[in-house]
């Protein structure tokens, strides 16, 4: 197994009920690297993002994280969820709590870490992602856009190793979307290893350094963009693309 990997999915299979909802998915994300999960809806790759968070089982093959298998029955689910910061279309921000609260609660209450270096830390990604003037706010009087950036950061603040964004400017007003967009760029450009699943074809092609082709269940295409969006080798792919670019 190649070192540099930061996620490995092999052989995955995950059903509900009789229906099989991925079916035999390989999938390599190099360290540093952005993988664009594509595909209708209902192709699976919510689900594949869960799975690999741990909030769904798997049926059949393994996911690796950093090499070690963590759909092992043994594998210590809340480490594993500590290594993989997770966005979601919809923010999910406590509203009771202020950007700076909400942000520090994980660090604070499932890494032990100290208060003042939690929001000394929070303060140094909102500044980055031009918060800094929000911490103080609550949720409903920010902006979508801002909303979804501050979900970002909160998934940042624990440091971790792996981001999965699942399609997080689907619910944006689509003069916000951009700015979520440039967090991810500029993610991008600091390292961060990311998955992320989009309908944004254009964004996907830009950003990604792989495209995954997903289609019930299956992973039917993958490769770098150039290849996936500029010469698909699958009838399917070709049809999907036509319909959404
Ligand atoms: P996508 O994110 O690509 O739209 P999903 O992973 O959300 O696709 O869904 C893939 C398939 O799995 C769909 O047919 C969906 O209805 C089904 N599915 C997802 N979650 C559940 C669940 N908790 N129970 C039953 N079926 C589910
Ligand atoms: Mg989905």
């Amino acid at each position: 197994m190649s070192g540099t990997d930061v996620l490995r999915l092999e052989s995955v299979r995950k059903t509900f009920g009789s229906q099989v909802v991925l079916r035999d998915v390989d999938l390599a994300v190099p360290e540093h690297s952005v993988t664009a999960l594509i595909g209708a809806s209902g192709s699976g790759k919510s689900t594949l993002m869960r799975c690999v968070n741990l909030l769904e089982g798997i049926d059949d093959g393994a996911i690796f994280l950093d090499g070690s298998e963590i759909t092992d029955p043994r594998a210590d689910v809340d480490a594993v969820r500590r290594r993989i910061g997770v966005v979601f279309q919809s923010y999910n921000l406590f509203p009771h709590m202020t950007v700076l609260e909400n942000i520090t609660l994980a660090p604070r209450r499932v890494h032990g870490v100290g208060r003042a270096e939690a929001e000394a830390r929070a303060l140094e990604l909102l500044d980055r992602l031009g918060l800094a003037a929000k911490a103080k706010e609550y949720p409903d009087r920010l902006s979508g856009g801002q909303q979804q950036r501050v979900a970002i950061v909160r998934a940042l603040a624990t440091g971790p190793r792996l981001l999965l964004l699942d399609e997080i400017t689907a619910a944006l007003d689509p003069v916000l979307v951009g700015e979520v967009l440039m967090v991810v760029r500029d993610l991008k450009e600091q390292g961060m290893t990311m998955v992320l699943s989009t309908h944004e074809m254009g964004f996907a092609r830009e950003v990604a350094d792989r495209v995954c082709f997903l289609d019930g269940g299956v992973v039917l295409e993958q490769g770098p963009p150039e290849q996936v969006f500029g010469d698909p080798q699958e009838e399917r792919t070709r049809q999907f693309l036509s319909r959404v670019v």
